[in-house]
């Protein structure tokens, strides 16, 4: 069903990745703007060519199915060591099966053929290899007290969960008036939001803010920000969005709730913020969605079914993570285990 231009839709709302391509939702709205005809033509030029659009490209690959294949893990062995190998295997027994999925979630709405193990090895991901080993993070825009510790507690997060260090930048101000070299221009700001305060335009942020940005030593650069984001006009909102190519994302904590909330509201809030940290960078390091087993690189179409995902990847996106990391499995089990004992998690 069309919607008005600017008008929130049902289908929007229950978008959880508005980065990621969304076909059929732009199918949708095609027909009432040539904008969106526009939008609708260069995201099947992304699906067919890549993610120069800025949006997550999905290229269709073999259908994997559920579980990891045979093929697949004699594959794993000829890339990672034995002891990594014994460690999946371990992984494997006890790993739980994609839940069929209901209306309205992600797999419902989108095709996806999942992702092997070889066909990422043999994809040429982004790799933290050589100079480039940071993960870098951009703190973007103003921050209230809470949302600064939220920082903190991702990037500590992101270290452990990667095996990388990850290095902060100075913050940008992003001011809204047009001030200043980091002012926004008219055209990237729109004051008046949809329910979650002033919105930034997220495709400016990416080519003028973070690009020029883009430290050597970064494997990517993650722009976060609590300011809400729009990818531009016939769009309400994204959560976020990546430019692959260029190894730059920026992500929106506006959404995911309340810093200043109760304990409960604040402890949804953090494990919501991890997710979509360790999802995204997972996306900038060449991990497409994963439909073998329930995973954080699992797609998600709205809060309630991501936050039904688990935190931690499956064996088959764990091998991927080594082979991209060289992180040590059994270090960062410990590493993650102690930190999310701490915060119950
Ligand atoms: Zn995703
Ligand atoms: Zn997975």
């Amino acid at each position: 069903m069309a919607v008005p231009p600017e008008q929130t839709s049902d289908r929007e709302l229950r978008s959880r990745h508005s980065h990621e391509p969304k076909s059929e939702w732009i199918v949708a709205h095609a027909v009432a703007s040539p904008t969106r005809l526009l939008i609708l033509l260069l995201s099947l030029a992304a699906l067919w060519g890549g993610a120069f659009f800025g949006y997550e490209a999905l290229q269709p690959g073999p259908k994997v199915g559920s579980g990891s294949l045979p093929a697949d893990v004699a594959f794993q062995a000829s890339k990672l060591s034995p002891a990594t190998l014994d460690a999946l295997a371990t992984l494997r027994a006890t790993a739980t099966e994609l839940p069929a999925p209901g209306p309205g979630d992600w797999l419902s709405e989108h095709r996806e053929s999942g992702q092997t193990f070889q066909q990422y090895v043999t994809g040429s991901p982004t790799l933290p290899r050589g100079r480039r080993r940071f993960l870098c993070v951009a703190p973007l825009g103003p921050f209230t007290q809470p949302e600064e510790a939220l920082l903190d507690e991702t990037c500590a997060y992101l270290e452990r969960y990667f095996g990388l260090e990850v290095r902060r930048l100075d913050p940008i101000p992003l001011p809204l008036d047009g001030g200043g070299d980091d002012g926004l221009p008219a055209s990237a700001v729109r004051l008046t939001g949809r329910g979650f305060g002033p919105q930034v335009r997220s495709e400016w942020v990416l080519q003028k803010v973070l690009r020029p940005r883009l430290p050597d030593d970064a494997a990517v650069l993650i722009g976060f920000t609590a300011r809400d984001l729009w990818p531009g006009r016939g769009w309400n909102f994204v959560f976020g969005q990546a430019d692959l190519r260029r190894r730059v994302g920026v992500w929106s904590l506006a959404r995911l709730g309340d810093p200043a909330g109760d304990e409960a509201e604040r402890g949804m809030l953090l494990r919501r913020t991890l997710q979509v940290a360790t999802h995204e960078t997972g996306h900038m390091l060449g991990m497409r969605h994963c439909i073998a087993f329930a995973c954080n690189m699992n797609g998600s179409n709205h809060l309630a079914e991501s936050d039904s995902r688990p935190l931690d990847l499956c064996p088959t996106c764990t091998a991927k993570l080594v082979w991209a990391t060289d992180v040590r499995l059994g270090e960062r089990s410990r590493a993650l285990a102690a930190w999310r004992a701490k915060r119950q998690l």
